[in-house]
Protein backbone atom coordinates (compact mmCIF):
# COMPACT_ATOMS: atom_id res chain seq x y z
CA UNK A 1 0.00 0.00 0.00
CA UNK A 2 1.63 3.04 -0.71
CA UNK A 3 1.22 6.41 1.41
CA UNK A 4 -1.39 7.95 -0.63
CA UNK A 5 -3.78 5.21 0.07
CA UNK A 6 -3.24 6.82 3.94
CA UNK A 7 -3.73 9.78 2.68
CA UNK A 8 -7.13 8.67 0.78
CA UNK A 9 -8.60 7.37 4.03
CA UNK A 10 -8.22 10.14 5.71
CA UNK A 11 -9.75 12.39 2.71
CA UNK A 12 -12.27 9.71 2.85
CA UNK A 13 -12.95 9.87 6.44
CA UNK A 14 -13.12 13.55 6.49
CA UNK A 15 -15.43 13.63 3.63
CA UNK A 16 -17.90 11.59 5.21
CA UNK A 17 -17.61 13.28 8.80
CA UNK A 18 -17.48 16.92 8.05
CA UNK A 19 -20.12 19.33 6.47
CA UNK A 20 -18.40 19.85 2.92
CA UNK A 21 -18.13 23.90 3.59
CA UNK A 22 -15.47 22.69 6.29
CA UNK A 23 -14.00 19.79 4.31
CA UNK A 24 -13.32 22.33 1.97
CA UNK A 25 -12.14 24.98 3.75
CA UNK A 26 -9.70 22.81 5.84
CA UNK A 27 -9.17 19.23 4.47
CA UNK A 28 -8.82 20.02 0.77
CA UNK A 29 -6.38 22.32 0.50
CA UNK A 30 -3.70 20.39 2.16
CA UNK A 31 -1.13 19.04 0.39
CA UNK A 32 0.30 15.49 1.59
CA UNK A 33 3.72 14.29 1.02
CA UNK A 34 5.19 11.61 2.64
CA UNK A 35 8.69 9.58 3.46
CA UNK A 36 9.21 6.20 4.87
CA UNK A 37 7.11 7.22 8.34
CA UNK A 38 7.43 10.98 8.05
CA UNK A 39 4.24 12.96 6.86
CA UNK A 40 4.58 16.31 5.88
CA UNK A 41 1.02 18.16 5.35
CA UNK A 42 1.36 21.45 4.04
CA UNK A 43 -1.71 23.95 4.60
CA UNK A 44 -2.17 27.17 2.51
CA UNK A 45 -2.04 29.64 5.52
CA UNK A 46 -1.58 29.27 9.35
CA UNK A 47 -5.28 30.21 10.24
CA UNK A 48 -5.79 26.74 8.51
CA UNK A 49 -2.93 25.02 9.92
CA UNK A 50 -3.75 25.67 13.02
CA UNK A 51 -7.31 24.49 12.78
CA UNK A 52 -5.85 21.42 11.50
CA UNK A 53 -3.56 21.38 14.58
CA UNK A 54 -5.90 21.40 17.09
CA UNK A 55 -9.14 19.77 15.32
CA UNK A 56 -7.86 17.47 12.85
CA UNK A 57 -3.88 16.30 13.89
CA UNK A 58 -5.14 13.57 16.22
CA UNK A 59 -7.41 11.50 13.48
CA UNK A 60 -4.92 12.00 11.09
CA UNK A 61 -1.77 10.37 13.73
CA UNK A 62 -4.06 7.98 14.48
CA UNK A 63 -4.51 6.55 11.05
CA UNK A 64 -1.01 7.00 9.99
CA UNK A 65 0.13 5.00 13.09
CA UNK A 66 -2.48 2.17 12.21
CA UNK A 67 -0.93 2.37 8.44
CA UNK A 68 2.69 1.89 9.57
CA UNK A 69 1.93 -0.13 12.90
CA UNK A 70 4.01 3.10 14.74
CA UNK A 71 3.92 6.52 15.48
CA UNK A 72 4.30 8.42 12.58
CA UNK A 73 6.21 11.60 12.34
CA UNK A 74 4.36 14.31 10.94
CA UNK A 75 5.14 17.86 10.38
CA UNK A 76 2.96 20.58 9.69
CA UNK A 77 3.86 23.24 7.04
CA UNK A 78 2.73 26.67 6.00
CA UNK A 79 3.29 27.02 1.96
CA UNK A 80 1.97 30.24 0.29
CA UNK A 81 2.50 28.00 -2.76
CA UNK A 82 -0.13 25.69 -1.44
CA UNK A 83 -3.59 26.28 -3.12
CA UNK A 84 -5.73 28.98 -1.43
CA UNK A 85 -8.82 27.42 0.95
CA UNK A 86 -11.56 29.34 -1.83
CA UNK A 87 -13.24 26.96 -3.90
CA UNK A 88 -12.42 28.11 -7.07
CA UNK A 89 -8.70 27.58 -7.28
CA UNK A 90 -8.98 24.36 -5.51
CA UNK A 91 -9.83 23.07 -9.16
CA UNK A 92 -6.58 24.48 -10.73
CA UNK A 93 -4.75 20.71 -9.77
CA UNK A 94 -7.84 19.16 -11.52
CA UNK A 95 -7.16 20.15 -14.81
CA UNK A 96 -3.74 19.69 -14.82
CA UNK A 97 -4.20 16.05 -13.85
CA UNK A 98 -4.67 14.02 -16.99
CA UNK A 99 -6.22 11.15 -15.20
CA UNK A 100 -9.16 13.61 -14.11
CA UNK A 101 -9.21 14.66 -17.70
CA UNK A 102 -9.70 10.99 -19.10
CA UNK A 103 -12.01 10.59 -16.39
CA UNK A 104 -14.42 12.86 -17.41
CA UNK A 105 -16.27 11.60 -20.44
CA UNK A 106 -18.43 15.08 -22.16
CA UNK A 107 -21.22 13.14 -23.51
CA UNK A 108 -22.39 10.67 -20.73
CA UNK A 109 -25.77 12.50 -19.99
CA UNK A 110 -25.05 12.43 -16.12
CA UNK A 111 -28.75 12.41 -14.84
CA UNK A 112 -29.34 11.27 -11.80
CA UNK A 113 -32.64 9.19 -11.85
CA UNK A 114 -33.25 9.64 -8.33
CA UNK A 115 -33.95 13.51 -8.44
CA UNK A 116 -37.17 14.54 -9.56
CA UNK A 117 -39.48 16.62 -8.79
CA UNK A 118 -41.75 14.50 -7.26
CA UNK A 119 -39.36 14.07 -4.94
CA UNK A 120 -38.59 17.69 -3.72
CA UNK A 121 -40.61 19.41 -1.18
CA UNK A 122 -41.50 22.64 -1.54
CA UNK A 123 -41.96 25.40 0.92
CA UNK A 124 -41.61 29.61 0.87
CA UNK A 125 -37.44 29.11 0.43
CA UNK A 126 -37.70 27.34 -2.39
CA UNK A 127 -41.30 27.43 -4.81
CA UNK A 128 -40.11 30.54 -6.71
CA UNK A 129 -36.94 28.28 -7.92
CA UNK A 130 -39.75 25.71 -7.79
CA UNK A 131 -42.14 27.02 -10.24
CA UNK A 132 -39.44 28.36 -12.30
CA UNK A 133 -38.24 25.22 -12.58
CA UNK A 134 -41.32 23.29 -14.12
CA UNK A 135 -42.16 25.92 -16.53
CA UNK A 136 -38.66 25.06 -17.67
CA UNK A 137 -39.10 21.87 -18.08
CA UNK A 138 -42.44 22.61 -19.29
CA UNK A 139 -41.63 24.99 -21.86
CA UNK A 140 -38.02 25.14 -22.53
CA UNK A 141 -36.03 27.74 -24.63
CA UNK A 142 -39.13 29.80 -24.48
CA UNK A 143 -39.81 31.25 -21.27
CA UNK A 144 -36.89 31.90 -19.15
CA UNK A 145 -33.83 31.32 -20.67
CA UNK A 146 -31.19 31.17 -19.01
CA UNK A 147 -32.74 29.95 -15.73
CA UNK A 148 -30.42 30.92 -13.07
CA UNK A 149 -30.39 29.23 -9.67
CA UNK A 150 -28.37 30.39 -6.83
CA UNK A 151 -28.18 29.10 -3.01
CA UNK A 152 -26.07 28.06 -0.15
CA UNK A 153 -24.71 24.37 0.09
CA UNK A 154 -27.01 21.50 0.30
CA UNK A 155 -29.90 23.24 -0.01
CA UNK A 156 -31.45 21.78 -3.29
CA UNK A 157 -29.99 23.53 -6.58
CA UNK A 158 -28.26 20.17 -7.95
CA UNK A 159 -31.85 18.03 -6.89
CA UNK A 160 -33.50 20.78 -9.00
CA UNK A 161 -31.67 21.13 -12.13
CA UNK A 162 -31.31 17.47 -12.42
CA UNK A 163 -35.10 17.26 -11.99
CA UNK A 164 -35.29 19.45 -14.36
CA UNK A 165 -33.55 17.14 -16.76
CA UNK A 166 -35.20 14.02 -15.66
CA UNK A 167 -38.59 15.47 -16.52
CA UNK A 168 -37.99 17.07 -20.19
CA UNK A 169 -36.24 13.14 -20.73
CA UNK A 170 -39.48 11.70 -19.77
CA UNK A 171 -41.50 14.20 -22.34
CA UNK A 172 -38.95 14.01 -24.83
CA UNK A 173 -37.52 11.23 -26.01
CA UNK A 174 -34.62 11.63 -28.65
CA UNK A 175 -34.10 15.22 -26.83
CA UNK A 176 -29.72 15.78 -26.08
CA UNK A 177 -29.83 16.20 -22.77
CA UNK A 178 -26.62 17.20 -20.67
CA UNK A 179 -25.94 17.14 -17.14
CA UNK A 180 -22.23 18.53 -16.05
CA UNK A 181 -21.17 19.97 -12.92
CA UNK A 182 -18.63 23.05 -13.89
CA UNK A 183 -15.45 21.26 -13.05
CA UNK A 184 -16.59 18.91 -15.35
CA UNK A 185 -16.80 21.09 -17.96
CA UNK A 186 -13.64 22.87 -17.13
CA UNK A 187 -11.82 19.28 -17.97
CA UNK A 188 -13.90 18.77 -21.26
CA UNK A 189 -12.27 22.47 -22.09
CA UNK A 190 -8.94 21.36 -21.45
CA UNK A 191 -9.60 18.14 -22.82
CA UNK A 192 -10.30 19.62 -26.26
CA UNK A 193 -7.52 21.75 -26.00
CA UNK A 194 -5.18 19.34 -25.40
CA UNK A 195 -6.68 16.64 -27.88
CA UNK A 196 -7.10 19.40 -30.43
CA UNK A 197 -10.63 18.03 -30.80
CA UNK A 198 -12.09 21.72 -30.26
CA UNK A 199 -14.87 21.27 -33.73
CA UNK A 200 -15.92 18.30 -32.25
CA UNK A 201 -15.97 19.72 -28.62
CA UNK A 202 -18.12 22.67 -29.80
CA UNK A 203 -20.28 20.69 -31.75
CA UNK A 204 -21.34 18.71 -28.75
CA UNK A 205 -22.39 21.22 -26.56
CA UNK A 206 -23.72 23.93 -29.40
CA UNK A 207 -26.48 20.89 -30.43
CA UNK A 208 -27.88 20.36 -27.09
CA UNK A 209 -31.63 20.52 -26.43
CA UNK A 210 -30.82 20.94 -22.72
CA UNK A 211 -27.72 22.42 -21.53
CA UNK A 212 -27.77 21.86 -17.35
CA UNK A 213 -24.42 23.28 -15.80
CA UNK A 214 -23.80 23.12 -12.22
CA UNK A 215 -22.01 25.02 -9.64
CA UNK A 216 -20.85 27.64 -12.24
CA UNK A 217 -18.99 29.48 -9.66
CA UNK A 218 -15.82 26.92 -10.22
CA UNK A 219 -15.45 28.26 -13.65
CA UNK A 220 -14.03 31.43 -12.23
CA UNK A 221 -10.86 32.47 -12.67
CA UNK A 222 -10.41 30.62 -15.88
CA UNK A 223 -10.65 33.22 -18.96
CA UNK A 224 -10.18 29.85 -21.41
CA UNK A 225 -13.33 27.96 -19.85
CA UNK A 226 -15.34 31.08 -19.41
CA UNK A 227 -14.59 32.10 -23.42
CA UNK A 228 -16.15 28.75 -24.65
CA UNK A 229 -18.79 29.17 -22.50
CA UNK A 230 -19.59 32.22 -22.96
CA UNK A 231 -19.98 31.09 -27.31
CA UNK A 232 -22.14 27.72 -25.85
CA UNK A 233 -24.74 29.71 -24.08
CA UNK A 234 -25.14 31.97 -26.84
CA UNK A 235 -25.26 29.80 -29.18
CA UNK A 236 -27.87 27.77 -27.68
CA UNK A 237 -29.98 30.79 -26.60
CA UNK A 238 -30.34 32.03 -29.82
CA UNK A 239 -31.51 28.72 -30.88
CA UNK A 240 -33.91 28.76 -27.92
CA UNK A 241 -32.31 25.71 -26.39
CA UNK A 242 -32.68 25.99 -22.62
CA UNK A 243 -29.53 26.90 -20.78
CA UNK A 244 -29.99 26.18 -16.44
CA UNK A 245 -27.32 27.34 -14.69
CA UNK A 246 -26.96 26.78 -10.46
CA UNK A 247 -24.25 29.07 -8.65
CA UNK A 248 -24.22 29.68 -4.72
CA UNK A 249 -23.99 33.45 -5.14
CA UNK A 250 -26.03 35.84 -7.08
CA UNK A 251 -24.55 36.46 -10.41
CA UNK A 252 -23.26 39.80 -9.85
CA UNK A 253 -21.61 38.73 -7.13
CA UNK A 254 -19.33 35.89 -8.25
CA UNK A 255 -15.55 36.91 -8.47
CA UNK A 256 -13.43 36.03 -10.87
CA UNK A 257 -16.16 35.89 -14.36
CA UNK A 258 -16.06 38.46 -16.75
CA UNK A 259 -18.75 41.00 -16.45
CA UNK A 260 -20.28 39.89 -20.30
CA UNK A 261 -20.90 36.30 -19.07
CA UNK A 262 -22.63 37.25 -15.65
CA UNK A 263 -24.75 40.15 -17.20
CA UNK A 264 -25.83 37.08 -19.91
CA UNK A 265 -26.17 35.07 -17.20
CA UNK A 266 -28.85 37.25 -15.48
CA UNK A 267 -30.47 38.27 -19.03
CA UNK A 268 -33.05 35.37 -18.27
CA UNK A 269 -34.53 34.46 -14.44
CA UNK A 270 -32.65 34.72 -11.53
CA UNK A 271 -34.09 32.70 -8.33
CA UNK A 272 -33.07 31.74 -5.13
CA UNK A 273 -33.39 28.93 -2.64
CA UNK A 274 -32.91 30.07 1.03
CA UNK A 275 -32.45 27.86 3.80
CA UNK A 276 -35.49 26.16 4.77
CA UNK A 277 -37.62 27.50 7.92
CA UNK A 278 -38.73 25.04 10.61
CA UNK A 279 -41.84 23.81 9.22
CA UNK A 280 -40.10 22.93 5.96
CA UNK A 281 -37.39 21.23 8.03
CA UNK A 282 -39.74 19.37 9.62
CA UNK A 283 -41.86 18.27 6.07
CA UNK A 284 -38.39 17.64 4.28
CA UNK A 285 -37.61 14.83 7.53
CA UNK A 286 -41.19 13.14 7.36
CA UNK A 287 -40.91 13.04 3.79
CA UNK A 288 -37.33 11.26 3.47
CA UNK A 289 -38.00 9.20 6.12
CA UNK A 290 -41.42 8.14 4.74
CA UNK A 291 -39.83 5.74 2.09
CA UNK A 292 -37.83 3.55 4.95
CA UNK A 293 -39.17 0.91 6.65
CA UNK A 294 -39.26 2.82 9.73
CA UNK A 295 -40.78 6.71 9.18
CA UNK A 296 -40.32 9.01 12.29
CA UNK A 297 -43.17 10.71 13.81
CA UNK A 298 -43.93 14.19 14.30
CA UNK A 299 -42.49 14.88 17.44
CA UNK A 300 -38.98 13.44 16.35
CA UNK A 301 -39.08 15.35 13.16
CA UNK A 302 -39.47 18.27 15.10
CA UNK A 303 -36.54 17.50 17.66
CA UNK A 304 -34.41 16.90 14.79
CA UNK A 305 -35.56 20.10 12.42
CA UNK A 306 -35.08 22.24 15.63
CA UNK A 307 -31.66 21.40 15.79
CA UNK A 308 -30.18 20.65 12.59
CA UNK A 309 -31.10 24.22 10.93
CA UNK A 310 -27.94 24.49 8.50
CA UNK A 311 -28.61 22.68 5.38
CA UNK A 312 -30.86 19.53 3.90
CA UNK A 313 -28.12 18.07 3.09
CA UNK A 314 -27.48 17.99 7.54
CA UNK A 315 -30.92 16.77 7.82
CA UNK A 316 -30.78 13.85 5.64
CA UNK A 317 -27.24 12.96 7.29
CA UNK A 318 -29.00 13.05 10.71
CA UNK A 319 -31.86 11.12 9.79
CA UNK A 320 -30.03 8.76 8.68
CA UNK A 321 -27.92 8.38 11.94
CA UNK A 322 -30.83 8.26 13.96
CA UNK A 323 -32.31 5.35 11.86
CA UNK A 324 -29.11 3.48 11.55
CA UNK A 325 -28.93 3.60 15.52
CA UNK A 326 -32.00 2.26 15.47
CA UNK A 327 -31.87 -0.53 13.31
CA UNK A 328 -28.63 -0.88 15.12
CA UNK A 329 -30.26 -1.33 18.63
CA UNK A 330 -33.45 -2.61 17.65
CA UNK A 331 -35.28 -0.20 19.24
CA UNK A 332 -38.25 2.04 17.95
CA UNK A 333 -37.37 5.81 17.11
CA UNK A 334 -38.77 8.39 19.67
CA UNK A 335 -37.42 11.81 20.70
CA UNK A 336 -35.08 9.73 23.38
CA UNK A 337 -32.91 7.34 20.68
CA UNK A 338 -32.73 11.09 18.40
CA UNK A 339 -31.38 12.52 21.47
CA UNK A 340 -28.71 9.52 21.91
CA UNK A 341 -27.95 9.08 18.32
CA UNK A 342 -27.50 12.91 17.82
CA UNK A 343 -25.12 13.23 21.10
CA UNK A 344 -22.67 14.78 19.55
CA UNK A 345 -23.84 16.92 17.45
CA UNK A 346 -25.94 18.47 20.14
CA UNK A 347 -22.84 18.61 22.28
CA UNK A 348 -20.78 20.56 19.73
CA UNK A 349 -24.10 23.13 19.72
CA UNK A 350 -24.45 23.02 23.37
CA UNK A 351 -20.93 23.89 23.66
CA UNK A 352 -20.29 28.07 24.95
CA UNK A 353 -18.16 29.53 22.97
CA UNK A 354 -16.19 32.11 24.92
CA UNK A 355 -15.33 35.79 23.84
CA UNK A 356 -11.68 35.19 24.20
CA UNK A 357 -11.97 32.55 21.67
CA UNK A 358 -13.70 34.77 19.40
CA UNK A 359 -11.66 37.82 19.61
CA UNK A 360 -8.67 35.43 19.17
CA UNK A 361 -9.70 33.53 16.13
CA UNK A 362 -10.52 36.50 14.26
CA UNK A 363 -7.31 38.19 14.83
CA UNK A 364 -5.75 35.40 13.83
CA UNK A 365 -7.82 34.99 10.54
CA UNK A 366 -6.95 38.62 9.59
CA UNK A 367 -3.47 38.18 10.80
CA UNK A 368 -3.62 41.32 13.85
CA UNK A 369 -2.50 41.52 16.99
CA UNK A 370 -4.98 40.44 19.78
CA UNK A 371 -3.87 44.03 21.39
CA UNK A 372 -4.71 46.18 18.39
CA UNK A 373 -8.35 43.89 17.98
CA UNK A 374 -8.88 45.25 22.01
CA UNK A 375 -7.32 48.53 21.52
CA UNK A 376 -8.85 51.86 20.53
CA UNK A 377 -6.85 52.14 16.93
CA UNK A 378 -9.23 53.13 14.26
CA UNK A 379 -7.79 52.16 10.85
CA UNK A 380 -9.95 50.10 8.81
CA UNK A 381 -7.62 47.41 8.88
CA UNK A 382 -7.96 46.90 12.67
CA UNK A 383 -11.75 48.45 12.76
CA UNK A 384 -13.39 46.02 10.65
CA UNK A 385 -11.82 42.54 12.08
CA UNK A 386 -13.27 44.33 15.42
CA UNK A 387 -16.36 45.18 14.58
CA UNK A 388 -17.04 41.40 12.60
CA UNK A 389 -15.62 39.93 16.13
CA UNK A 390 -18.16 42.10 18.27
CA UNK A 391 -20.56 40.81 15.14
CA UNK A 392 -19.57 37.40 16.01
CA UNK A 393 -19.87 38.24 19.87
CA UNK A 394 -23.60 38.70 19.69
CA UNK A 395 -24.26 36.29 17.96
CA UNK A 396 -22.60 33.11 19.26
CA UNK A 397 -22.63 34.19 23.04
CA UNK A 398 -25.08 35.01 25.62
CA UNK A 399 -23.39 38.54 26.53
CA UNK A 400 -25.11 41.63 26.70
CA UNK A 401 -24.24 44.55 24.69
CA UNK A 402 -22.46 46.34 27.17
CA UNK A 403 -20.59 42.48 28.56
CA UNK A 404 -19.41 43.07 24.48
CA UNK A 405 -18.06 46.36 24.66
CA UNK A 406 -16.51 45.85 28.08
CA UNK A 407 -14.55 42.84 26.91
CA UNK A 408 -13.50 44.65 23.42
CA UNK A 409 -11.57 47.44 25.82
CA UNK A 410 -13.95 49.38 27.60
CA UNK A 411 -16.05 50.29 24.93
CA UNK A 412 -19.93 51.22 24.61
CA UNK A 413 -22.97 49.37 23.96
CA UNK A 414 -24.14 51.62 20.98
CA UNK A 415 -20.64 51.05 19.74
CA UNK A 416 -21.28 47.20 19.49
CA UNK A 417 -24.70 47.61 18.83
CA UNK A 418 -22.89 49.61 15.67
CA UNK A 419 -20.85 47.33 14.85
CA UNK A 420 -23.15 44.89 14.42
CA UNK A 421 -25.60 46.52 11.53
CA UNK A 422 -22.50 47.56 10.23
CA UNK A 423 -21.32 43.81 9.48
CA UNK A 424 -25.20 42.84 8.85
CA UNK A 425 -25.31 45.32 5.91
CA UNK A 426 -21.78 44.26 4.57
CA UNK A 427 -22.50 40.67 4.54
CA UNK A 428 -25.21 41.78 1.78
CA UNK A 429 -23.14 43.91 -0.42
CA UNK A 430 -19.45 42.84 0.60
CA UNK A 431 -19.25 38.69 -0.62
CA UNK A 432 -15.90 38.46 0.42
CA UNK A 433 -16.45 39.89 3.83
CA UNK A 434 -20.02 37.36 3.94
CA UNK A 435 -17.85 34.71 3.15
CA UNK A 436 -15.63 35.64 6.01
CA UNK A 437 -18.34 35.74 8.21
CA UNK A 438 -19.59 32.09 7.35
CA UNK A 439 -16.41 30.82 7.50
CA UNK A 440 -15.67 32.09 10.76
CA UNK A 441 -19.06 31.42 12.00
CA UNK A 442 -18.66 27.78 11.58
CA UNK A 443 -15.13 27.49 12.58
CA UNK A 444 -16.05 28.92 15.77
CA UNK A 445 -19.33 26.80 16.66
CA UNK A 446 -16.93 23.33 16.21
P1 LIG B 1 -26.90 21.66 -3.40
O1 LIG B 1 -26.68 21.21 -4.82
O2 LIG B 1 -27.66 22.95 -3.31
O3 LIG B 1 -25.67 21.69 -2.58
P2 LIG B 1 -28.39 19.20 -3.23
O4 LIG B 1 -29.33 19.38 -4.35
O5 LIG B 1 -27.26 18.27 -3.44
O6 LIG B 1 -27.85 20.60 -2.70
O7 LIG B 1 -29.25 18.76 -1.96
C1 LIG B 1 -28.68 18.09 -0.84
C2 LIG B 1 -29.54 16.93 -0.44
O8 LIG B 1 -30.79 17.39 0.05
C3 LIG B 1 -29.85 16.00 -1.59
O9 LIG B 1 -29.86 14.69 -1.11
C4 LIG B 1 -31.23 16.43 -2.04
O10 LIG B 1 -31.95 15.35 -2.61
C5 LIG B 1 -31.87 16.88 -0.73
N1 LIG B 1 -32.81 17.98 -0.95
C6 LIG B 1 -32.51 19.27 -1.19
N2 LIG B 1 -33.61 20.01 -1.31
C7 LIG B 1 -34.64 19.19 -1.14
C8 LIG B 1 -36.07 19.36 -1.13
N3 LIG B 1 -36.62 20.56 -1.32
N4 LIG B 1 -36.83 18.27 -0.91
C9 LIG B 1 -36.28 17.07 -0.71
N5 LIG B 1 -34.96 16.82 -0.69
C10 LIG B 1 -34.14 17.87 -0.90
MG1 LIG C 1 -24.93 20.75 -5.76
Amino acid sequence: MSHQNLWDSCLQHFKEQLPSQQFNSWIKPLIFEANGHQIILTAPNGFTLKVIQERFLPEIASRAQAFFSAPAQIELRVEKKALQASPKNQIAPAIENPSLIKKSQKNSVRLNPALLFDNFVTGKANQLAHAAAIQVAESPGTTYNPLFIYGGVGLGKTHLIQAIGNQFKQENKHAKICYVHATNYISDVVRAFQTKQFDEFKQYYNSLDLLLIDDIQFIADKPGTQQEFFYTLNSLIDANKQVVITCDTFPKEISGIEPRLTSRFSCGLTVAIEPPGLEMRVAILLQKSNISKNPIGEDVAFFIAKHVRSNIRELEGALNRIEAFARFHKRPITVELAKEALKDLLAAQNKQVSIENIQKTVADFYRIKLLDLLSKKRTRIIARPRQMAMCLARELTQLSLPEIGNAFGGRDHSTVLHACKTIENLKNTDASLNADFNLLNQTLRN
